[in-house]
């Protein structure tokens, strides 16, 4: 060590020492600098640079070197051979060329290490072929020990150089790196020259052709200009880097900061991908850019096509094996890093396809029952004709309206209204088989489509099971609340060959089954259709009646249960239409009510049934039904007292038949009126008991003197427990309040007798009498006839009334 400190402190001028170190330094760091800029370049230019680093590195190697021996003062002629010295630099360029070059290899383990030694390699090899080009009169003697230590020297820092220097961009690091290149570089230089002895020998002749110091001083001028002009390049280059990376940062916040994902392509290759696509895509960049672009979206092709005409395209975004992301795709072609590159620009769709789903739900589908509505059941069933044409298939549609709707909404409230509406629709689902299409047309009205059938007869067994599930959904239903439903059926082909005669004739028959009872279904028939005509029509020729006498009244005997005796009648009011025969008052009365003809008929039916009964001998009651429209109507008290004068009948033979119904929409001004026919002294009933609210309350309110149990409950009272257990209560309780109870509907003679043994104090039905012309009872009415009591006991007892 003392040699080699020796040899640097005496055999040089430590001027050009200093000038050796700042030119190795410069180079250094300026081959470091370009080295990093070769990340940043395309695969072309990558080489290129590496062999920019190459040279500045060898020039570097060669400049310290030579400027080094400059700085030798043997004392003894010298000169260099020309030609070793430019193969020296040679040899710097290209080993250390090869050594950059295996630093930047990315599959090779250790790249760097092993780099830094060929790299230190070329220092070395530089040296002694730099030693071979130095002519001095007289012999070099190596010591070998030190030169072992020179390359060791030179091996060991050139390992650690390039792996520090390429760790990070980093300028400390950069210089770290290039400080030990340099110290590679000096260190070896000085050791293997302290190997060096140089013993003079006269007899040792320089070559002519050695060039002397002056010369090598030029060259050496010259290659150093060049390592500043290198150094130049790498500054420019950094500063450019630098600006690139400040604008890449603030482009890559920028596409971070966007809402929309931004993935950029070279071709299928993915280079680089913000936050929010990475976010949306449920990846991270780094695995993103190893995958080609098609594996994240479903139909790529469509993608592509889209491409030509920049228009935004809708596809499915991968976000794991089983999950896809609703997405909007925009193309575009984009200048990045100096060439044209491809940017997707995504957008989540997720919320815009919700909101569209919701937007066709609800212009397809009821909110409520959630089932399609009535432009989605019209599609349906289209779609079914336009299938007709190729297949013979028998299909029918059944439309169900459910009975006593409006009489539920009213009585206990929109609630339940709705409650009854969505338990039907479960109930009418739950019957249907799979394939069957339901639908709710508005109101209360349903609508089924039943495909696929061997015969219109299958659609009535569909029908069935329709009402039996409405009586079990029932259960789920308030106390006293329950669904029936009319069911009107037309099939195609039999019935109609196209969707709206089909659907005219399912009408057809609802409008059938409403007519013969509710609670039941009927399937066309052509004659039905000419029977049936619509609202208006009935309304209008309903007009037409009034004026014309066409309606008249029948009476039905209201009888002691006990005694069997007659005690009075029910007047009903009856339609003789010239072309449709006899029309009931379910079709026409809430016709009638809803058109505002009821007061007018209403009123005509008080007057007629008083003038009748004015006219018995008997002194026997007459009843008669009052709608909840003519209750809260004109003057109701005023009229029935002008009629009672008028007819000069008692006024405690008047029964007037109330609903329950009917109390509810103004139940203040349903009292006052009430109090006020009390006030005349006509008897008031409640009708239709059971069917409505059948609150107790309201039989305390109001000034009733009876109540009529609705049929519902008196048919098979007595044998239905729950029947007879309600007909039961309400005797009980009617008695409790001192009022008297009629039941209606007695058809058997078993009914009857449970009715006397609950002491029911009147019966009414087709066992003692169906309403009739008064003709037909003109024995009743009779003061001196005493036929008119029933002996059911005897005549009666076993026969089901016909
Ligand atoms: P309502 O007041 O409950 O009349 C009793 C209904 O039950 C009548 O039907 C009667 O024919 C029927 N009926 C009587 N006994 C039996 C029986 O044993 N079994 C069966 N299954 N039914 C029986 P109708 O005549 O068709 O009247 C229906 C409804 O029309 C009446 O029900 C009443 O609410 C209304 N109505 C009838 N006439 C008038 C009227 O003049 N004015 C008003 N406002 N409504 C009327
Ligand atoms: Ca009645
Ligand atoms: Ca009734």
């Amino acid at each position: 060590m003392l040699k080699v400190f020796t040899c640097l402190t005496t055999e040089h001028d430590l001027r050009l020492v200093v000038l050796a170190a700042i030119v190795c330094a410069l180079a250094t760091f300026t081959a470091v600098n370009i080295l990093h800029h070769v990340d940043r370049t395309d695969a072309r230019s990558k080489r290129t640079w590496i062999w920019v680093s190459a040279l500045t590195t060898g020039f570097g190697i060669w400049a310290t070197h030579f400027i080094a021996m400059i700085a030798f003062q043997p004392r003894i002629p010298s000169g260099y051979n020309i030609g070793l010295t430019a193969f020296s630099m040679l040899e710097a360029i290209v080993i250390t060329g090869v050594g950059l070059a295996i630093s930047r290899s990315d599959n090779l383990a250790g790249a760097r290490y092993i780099g830094g030694i060929v790299v230190a390699a070329g220092i070395a090899v530089m040296h002694f072929t730099g030693m071979m080009a130095f002519e001095v009169q007289g012999h070099i003697k190596w010591d070998s020990q030190l030169v072992v230590v020179s390359i060791l020297l030179a091996g060991l820092l050139g390992a650690f150089a390039l792996p520090v220097a390429l760790k990070s961009n980093h300028f400390g690091r950069k210089l770290s790196g290039a400080f030990i290149l340099m110290l590679a570089i000096c260190s070896h230089h000085f050791t293997a020259m302290g190997a060096a002895e140089i013993i003079p020998d006269p007899t040792v002749l320089v070559s002519n052709l050695a060039v002397p110091t002056i010369w090598l001083g030029i060259a050496v001028a010259v290659t150093s200009i060049a390592i500043l002009g290198l150094t130049v390049l790498a500054l420019v280059l950094d500063l450019r880097e630098q600006r690139r990376a400040n604008e890449s940062l603030r482009i890559r916040q920028l596409a971070d900061a966007a809402v929309e994902g931004l993935i950029v392509c070279d071709d299928s290759r993915i280079v680089s991908a913000n936050l929010s696509f990475c976010e949306l895509a449920n990846t991270r960049e780094e695995d993103a850019v190893i995958r080609p672009v098609q594996s994240f979206f479903e139909d790529f092709d469509k993608v592509e096509l889209a491409a030509s005409d920049n228009s935004p395209v809708e596809t499915l975004l991968k976000v794991s094996d089983e999950e896809t992301v609703p997405v909007e795709l925009i193309n575009r072609e984009i200048f990045f890093c100096g060439r044209p590159h491809r940017l997707l620009a995504i957008r989540d769709i997720r919320e815009r396809k919700d909101a569209e789903k919701e937007i066709h739900f609800l212009a397809h589908n009821d909110p409520l029952t959630k089932l399609p509505n009535r432009n989605r059941f019209n599609e349906e069933l289209d779609q079914l004709f336009a299938g007709q044409a190729t297949s013979r298939n028998c299909f029918a549609v059944m439309l169900i309206d459910l009975d006593h709707f409006k009489q539920i909404n009213d009585v206990y409230g929109h609630m339940v209204g709705d409650q009854v509406l969505k338990v039907s629709a479960e109930s009418i689902k739950k019957a249907l088989r799979p394939g069957d299409f339901i639908g709710r047309l508005g109101g209360d009205e349903f609508a089924v489509i039943v495909p696929n059938l061997t015969s219109p007869d299958d659609a009535e067994k569909i029908a069935d099971r329709i009402k039996q599930s409405l009586v079990e959904g029932s259960l789920e239903l308030p106390r006293g609340v329950s669904i029936g439903a009319s069911i009107g059926i037309a099939a195609c082909p039999d019935h109609a060959k196209t969707a709206d005669t089909l659907l005219r004739h399912a009408d057809a028959s609802l409008y059938d089954a409403k007519a013969n009872g509710r609670g039941i279904h009927r399937t066309f028939d052509s004659e039905m259709f000419e029977r049936l005509k619509t609202n208006r029509e009935i309304q209008i020729e309903l007009i037409e009646a009034i004026k014309n006498d066409d309606l008249h009244l029948v009476y039905q005997p209201i009888v002691d249960t006990q005694s069997g005796e007659t005690l009075g009648f029910e007047t009903l009011a009856r339609w003789d239409h010239s072309e449709l025969g006899e029309i009931p008052p379910s079709i026409f009365i809430p016709i009638a009510e809803e058109s505002g003809l009821i007061s007018q008929i209403g009123e005509w039916v008080l007057k007629k049934a008083c003038k009748e009964a004015a006219g018995w001998k008997k002194p026997l009651s007459v009843a008669v039904n009052v709608s909840p429209k003519q209750l809260h109507g004109s003057d109701l008290p005023a009229v029935v007292r002008g009629i009672l004068k008028k007819t000069g009948l008692e006024p405690s033979r008047l029964d007037l038949e109330i609903t329950e119904t009917a109390l509810i929409a103004d139940p203040e001004k349903a009292k006052r009126v009430l109090d006020k026919l009390k006030a005349i002294g006509v008897r008031l009933s409640m009708d239709d008991f059971g069917t409505g609210y059948s609150s107790l309350s309201n039989l305390r309110i109001f000034p009733f003197d009876q109540i009529k149990i609705d049929q519902s409950f008196v048919h098979g009272a007595d044998s239905n427990e729950e029947s007879a257990s309600i007909v039961r209560a309400v005797i009980g309780l009617a008695h409790e309040l001192k009022l008297s109870v009629l039941a209606e509907g007695v058809e058997t003679c078993n009914e009857m007798n449970f009715l006397r043994e609950q002491s029911c104090d009147l019966a009414q039905g087709y066992l003692l009498g169906r309403p009739l012309p008064i003709s037909e009872y003109e024995h009743c009415i009779l003061a001196d006839v005493e036929s008119n009591v029933i002996k059911f006991d005897i005549d009666l007892r076993s026969s089901r009334a016909s």
